[in-house]
């Protein structure tokens, strides 16, 4: 009984503090990053691989403009070396509040880990006037602008300039993988757009008005939203004016993101037209689990719906 053990042992040890020694450092040395949505983290993942561990506070199947605090978030942020978010106030319910809570100076708003990846996003739809009338959760303009491929590339050069400056060691680390990394979307664009082709010109009508880079970059013309404004949840005799209009218009599309699915199938059954749920994150329908299945899911499903 003790033999076999016993003459293992000490191998088996001194494997076992090798590993240690080799795993050790490097594991603690990784840079430990909080994302808001789960886009982020994915593009994090792919610009920091093995030196960053990635946490994203959202899962990408609950409406972005509600998601409720946890103290799990809190202690996430406490420990975080670099929070990464959209910005454009997309994350007004809940992240301010955390890091309020969490107190932590790297990641606190103008600190060094805080980083913000709609810098060079211009903003569509600004608001006119702010006021609580028109919905006031896109008081700086529609934040929604992760379904965009296009600005899919700016949002990784945000991220790997955000980790560059406090973590200049690893620049050209990450800089490399951005280049592979845009790379990869660069290929992948042109064929989004042939395949999305059938999308050009469609008139659709959506939950939240959460489509809208999307839609600018394939042609797509929103139509109007279900909800009344902007985070007002749709009203009776707003649904009824907008079938009335839908059904004169021929519109050939409904879309809904993380919202309830009662309103659209009721609307599209009412006007003869397509419903869709769309994810609007990564990990918004089961296997989107990249930014990359995310678009494709979003072309493919789309034009398949209008093409029947
Ligand atoms: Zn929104």
């Amino acid at each position: 009984m003790t033999s076999t053990f016993t003459r293992q042992w000490p191998r088996a040890a001194f494997t076992l503090s090798l590993v240690l020694l080799l795993a050790g450092p490097a594991a603690a040395q990784k840079i430990r990053v909080v994302t808001t949505i789960p886009d982020l983290a994915d593009i994090t993942r792919r610009i920091g691989k093995e030196r960053v561990s990635v946490h994203s506070l959202t899962l990408g199947v609950r409406d972005i403009h509600s998601v409720q605090v946890k103290p799990s978030m809190v202690s996430l942020l406490n420990r975080a070396d670099a929070v990464v978010l959209m910005g454009l106030s997309l994350e007004h319910a809940f992240l301010p509040a955390l890091l309020d809570v969490a107190a932590n100076p790297r990641i606190a708003r103008g600190g060094i880990g805080y980083i913000d990846t709609s810098t060079g996003v211009v903003p569509l739809k600004p608001p006119k006037t702010l006021s609580r009338k028109g919905g006031d959760i896109h008081p700086r303009g529609n934040p929604h602008y992760n379904l965009d491929p296009v600005l899919g590339k700016l949002i990784a050069r945000n991220i790997a300039e955000g980790l560059s400056k406090a973590h200049g060691e690893h620049r050209a680390f990450f800089m490399k993988n951005l280049q592979a990394y845009t790379a990869e979307l660069d290929r992948r664009i042109p064929g989004w757009q042939k395949a999305a082709r059938g999308l050009d010109g469609v008139r659709f009508v959506s939950y939240h008005d959460d489509m809208a880079y999307f839609a600018k970059r394939y042609g797509m013309r929103l139509f109007g939203t279900l909800e009344s404004a902007a985070g007002i949840g749709p009203t009776p005799a707003h649904i009824v004016q907008l079938v009335e209009r839908m059904k004169a218009a021929r519109v050939p599309l409904v879309v809904y993101g993380t919202y309830p699915s009662r309103v659209p199938q009721r609307v599209a059954r009412e006007t003869g037209a397509a419903v869709v749920p769309v994810p609007l994150y990564v990990g918004g329908r089961p296997g989107v689990d990249t930014y990359v299945k995310l678009i494709d899911y979003l072309v493919t499903h789309l034009s398949k719906a209008v093409a029947r």
